[in-house]
């Protein structure tokens, strides 16, 4: 098989923590399951900038360009907070996010039958849910023009952005999604305000065109925004797929992330160009941050990481078997009740380390291969 690369950038705080558990899990997954995926590290971040004096250099950029997919940790801390804008390590990773064009945002948000107790919704709500939040990401109201703060002909000050669509941006966020239904469940619920925003009936409209020429077999339904909000915390196993745009997903996706649990176990994805072989370059990362707080102390939980690479292996590598494999064996690590501290409902039992609960995934990973 040709060697493939993936791109690891660790960043700060708590991703050079997480991102070597990541890249012990996929050592294990190369030397057993015959991936033939090479990784290449760099720095991004604070990181960068303490080393190169940017938060991302070029040469990264160009190793970036030259991967199958790139593999984050988590960017910034308290140590930058003072430095100025556009040196920021969050800078970093939105060059990355503009330069690859990367419009979709996947979210998944499953609640693990083991930490059903964590969520914040009843057990009988959250128990077996497994949906996804696709989310447009390079356009709409946070990018579009006009904007600024500007002066009206009376003399007081008007705050103005535009929320803009156009076709192909909204086909392209879509077709991502209806791809990913036909690998699930086959449901797509799309997410707008059609009723008071003519970019959310343009928006309607693309996604029914698109769904009649190219993915009949898909069951679409449609949403106002706002309905959505309110569905997901009612009833939110009645979703597959949703889709939506960059605003109203910034807002659903955090919604739907705290239907889990801990920030400690939700991975994403952020997409980008298609190959010839089908396969999506894309960049994936734990949603959460660097949690300076309990940085290089062991303790955090690295599960966001490994689920992150578990996306990876699927939409860039293709390797669908792998990335099921690896969401198994973390589902058995929890059933066996290891739990880094962020996991922990009293603080009687003694959490597991960083390595600890990595090694009780890579063990059940071990016992998944020898059963084959
Ligand atoms: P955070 O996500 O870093 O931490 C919030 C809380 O959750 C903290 O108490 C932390 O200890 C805990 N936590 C987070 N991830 C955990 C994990 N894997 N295991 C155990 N506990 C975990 O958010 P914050 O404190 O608001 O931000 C800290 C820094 O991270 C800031 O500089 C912020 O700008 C940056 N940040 C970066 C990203 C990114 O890289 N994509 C995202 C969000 C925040």
């Amino acid at each position: 098989m040709p060697l493939r690369q993936l791109l690891v950038l660790p960043g700060d705080g708590i991703g050079p923590d997480v991102t070597a558990q990541a890249l012990r899990t996929l050592d294990w997954l190369n030397a057993h399951m015959d991936l033939s995926i090479s990784y290449d590290i760099a720095d991004l971040g604070g990181a960068a900038l303490d080393a190169h004096g940017v938060p991302v250099t070029d040469d990264t950029m160009d190793r970036a360009r030259r991967a199958h997919a790139v593999l984050v940790g988590a960017v910034g801390g308290p140590a930058y907070d003072a430095v100025p804008f556009d040196l920021r390590p969050e800078q970093g990773l939105l060059r990355l996010r503009a330069e690859f064009d990367l419009y979709a945002n996947v979210r998944p948000a499953i609640c693990f039958d083991a930490l059903v107790d964590q969520s914040t919704l009843k057990p009988e709500i959250v128990r077996g849910l497994d949906i996804v939040i696709v989310r447009e990401l390079t356009s709409g109201l946070y990018y579009g023009e006009p904007r600024g703060i500007f002066e009206s002909e009376t003399g007081r000050k008007v705050g103005l952005n535009t929320q803009r669509y156009t076709s192909e941006e909204i086909e392209r966020v879509a077709r991502f999604a209806f791809e990913l239904a036909r690998n699930r469940r086959g449901r797509v619920c799309s997410m707008e305000k059609a009723n008071v925003m003519e970019a959310g009936a343009l928006w309607r409209a693309e996604v029914e065109a698109l769904h009649r020429k190219e993915f009949a077999d898909i069951e679409l339904t449609h949403m106002y925004a706002d309905n959505g909000a309110m569905q997901l915390v009612r009833d939110p196993k009645q979703f597959d797929v949703i889709v939506t745009d960059n605003m109203f997903g910034d807002i659903l996706s955090d919604e739907a992330a705290m239907l889990t649990g801990s920030l400690g176990m939700l991975p994403s994805a952020s997409i980008g160009k298609r190959d010839a072989n089908g396969k999506w370059f894309g960049l994936f990362e734990p949603v959460h941050g660097s949690a300076p707080d309990i940085a290089g102390q062991g303790m955090a939980n690295p599960i966001a990481c490994i689920l992150s690479l578990a996306m990876a292996l699927r939409y860039a590598f293709r390797e669908d078997r792998a990335a099921e494999t690896v969401e198994r064996a973390v589902q058995t690590a929890l059933a066996r009740g290891h739990r880094t501290r962020d996991l922990m409902r009293d603080g009687t039992a003694r959490a597991a380390t960083t390595i600890e609960i990595t090694d009780a995934i890579l063990k059940a990973l071990e016992e998944e291969f020898q059963a084959a």
